[in-house]
C-alpha cells in the first residue's frame, strides 16, 4: 500500500501526540517533522524522526503529501495558506483560527487550490460526549431540554503561549472550541441568543474562565463552561430530559442516568426542608425511578485521521466540517461580543 506521507509543524506537545496517534493508522506515515525550536528538534530526532531545516525544506519535498499544523494559534492561518499553495493538503489543530475572517481566508485557499483544509476537532471522539449524544439521539431521557457542559483545572492557565492574547491564548479559544464544537452537533436548531461572561480571577491578560448561556430556536438552552481555578469540580455533563436525567462527574465515566418509570401524578407531601416545607421539591418515593449505568461508546480517534486521508482521495466526506469550524468560530465570536457589551447576543 503507497502510503499517505504527512510532515508535523509545530513539535511541542500535541505535535508529539499527533506522531504517537499516527503511529497508529496504517494509511499514513510520518515524513518527518519541523519545528522553530532546535530543542524541539533535537527531541524529534531522538525519537528517531526525520526533522526538517525549514518550512521551506517541508514545503519542497514532493513526496510529502500533507502537514499537520500544532503550533500556536495565531500562526494557523498563514502555514495553512502556504502549505496549500505548494500544494499540500492540510490538518490543522484547533482552535482553527482566532477568528472567522482567517479561516474564511483559509477556505479560500483551499477552494482555489484544490487541496483538502480538516480541522482537527479530537474531542468528538471523546467518550463522555458520545455517551450524552447517544442518550439524547435515541430519546433516553425523553425530551432533552438542557445540558450543561463543562471542564475544569485548578491549576491555572499552563505559563506558555495560552497566557498571551496575541498567539490566541485563553480558554474560550482553546476549551470553548471543543465545547461548543459538540454541543452544536448535540442539539442541531439555530442557536438564537449567546450570553457570555469571561472571568480572569488571577488578573491575567486572557480568560482563565468563562461562563456561556446559549438558547436555541427550539427552546433548549445550555450551559457551556471552563474553569482553570476551580478547586471542586462539577459535573462534566449533566442533561435534564423530560424523563430522564444523566450525569457525567469525570473523564472516568462515572455518573448514571436516573429513568422515570412510574409518573406519580398525586401531589408529595409537603415536606420540611431547612427552616420551611414544599411539595414541589419533595423527593420522589425510590420505586417511581430507577438508576442505570451510561451507556458507553467504543471510540478511536484515528478515525479522524483515517477519515482526512480517505477525503484526501476522493473516497469520504469529511467528519469534521469546514462549515461546522466556521459556525463555532462566528459563535465565539459572538461570545466575546457578549462579554464586551454586557449583553444577550442574537446569532441565528
Ligand atoms: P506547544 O507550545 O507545546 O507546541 C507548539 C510548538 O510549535 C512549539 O514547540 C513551538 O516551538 C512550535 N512553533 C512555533 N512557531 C512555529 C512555526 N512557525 N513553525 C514551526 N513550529 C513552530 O503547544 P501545544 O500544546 O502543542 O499546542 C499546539 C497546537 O495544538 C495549538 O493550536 C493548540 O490549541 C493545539 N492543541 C490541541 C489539543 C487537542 O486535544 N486537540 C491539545 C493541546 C493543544
Amino acid at each position: 500500500m503507497n502510503k499517505h506521507r504527512i510532515v508535523i509543524v509545530g513539535f511541542g506537545g500535541m505535535g508529539a501526540q499527533h506522531a504517537d496517534m499516527i503511529d497508529g493508522v496504517a494509511e499514513l506515515e510520518l515524513a518527518g517533522t519541523f519545528d522553530v525550536r532546535e530543542v524541539r528538534q533535537e527531541q524529534a530526532r531522538l525519537w528517531g524522526y526525520h526533522a526538517y531545516p525549514s518550512f521551506a525544506a517541508v514545503l519542497a519535498d514532493k513526496s510529502v503529501d500533507s502537514i499537520l499544523i500544532a503550533t500556536p494559534n495565531h500562526i494557523h492561518r498563514d502555514i495553512a495558506i502556504q502549505a496549500m499553495e505548494a500544494g499540500k493538503h492540510v490538518i490543522c489543530d484547533k482552535p482553527v483560527t482566532l477568528n472567522s475572517q482567517e479561516l474564511k481566508d483559509i477556505l479560500a485557499a483551499s477552494q482555489k487550490t484544490g487541496k483538502v483544509f480538516m480541522v482537527h476537532q479530537n474531542r468528538r471522539w471523546d467518550e463522555d460526549y458520545l455517551s450524552i449524544k447517544k442518550l439524547v439521539d435515541e430519546g433516553t431521557l425523553g425530551h432533552v431540554f438542557r445540558v450543561e457542559t463543562r471542564v475544569q483545572g485548578s491549576r491555572g492557565i499552563p505559563g506558555d503561549w495560552r497566557r498571551e492574547k496575541q498567539f490566541g491564548g485563553g480558554m474560550l479559544l482553546d476549551w470553548g472550541v471543543h465545547l461548543l464544537d459538540r454541543l452544536l452537533l448535540l442539539f442541531p436548531a439555530p442557536v438564537k441568543l449567546v450570553y457570555c461572561k469571561l472571568m480572569y480571577p488571577t488578573g491575567k491578560e486572557v480568560d482563565e474562565e468563562y461562563h456561556i448561556h446559549l438558547t436555541f430556536a427550539d427552546g433548549r438552552t445550555a450551559i457551556v463552561e471552563t474553569g482553570t481555578r476551580d478547586y471542586i469540580m462539577l459535573p462534566k455533563w449533566y442533561a435534564l430530559g423530560t424523563t430522564g436525567t444523566a450525569i457525567i462527574t469525570d473523564w472516568q465515566m462515572g455518573g448514571k442516568v436516573t429513568l422515570l418509570v412510574d409518573d406519580d401524578e398525586t401531589d408529595a407531601q409537603p415536606i420540611v426542608a431547612g427552616a420551611g416545607l414544599t411539595k414541589t421539591m419533595a423527593p420522589r418515593v425510590l420505586a417511581s425511578t430507577k438508576d442505570e449505568p451510561l451507556p458507553r461508546v467504543a471510540t478511536d480517534v484515528r478515525d479522524f485521521y483515517r477519515n482526512f486521508v480517505a477525503v484526501t482521495e476522493g473516497k469520504a466526506e469529511p467528519i469534521v466540517k469546514n462549515d461546522q469550524v466556521l459556525r463555532v468560530m462566528r459563535l465565539i465570536e459572538a461570545a466575546f461580543e457578549s462579554d464586551r457589551t454586557g449583553q444577550a447576543v442574537r446569532f441565528e
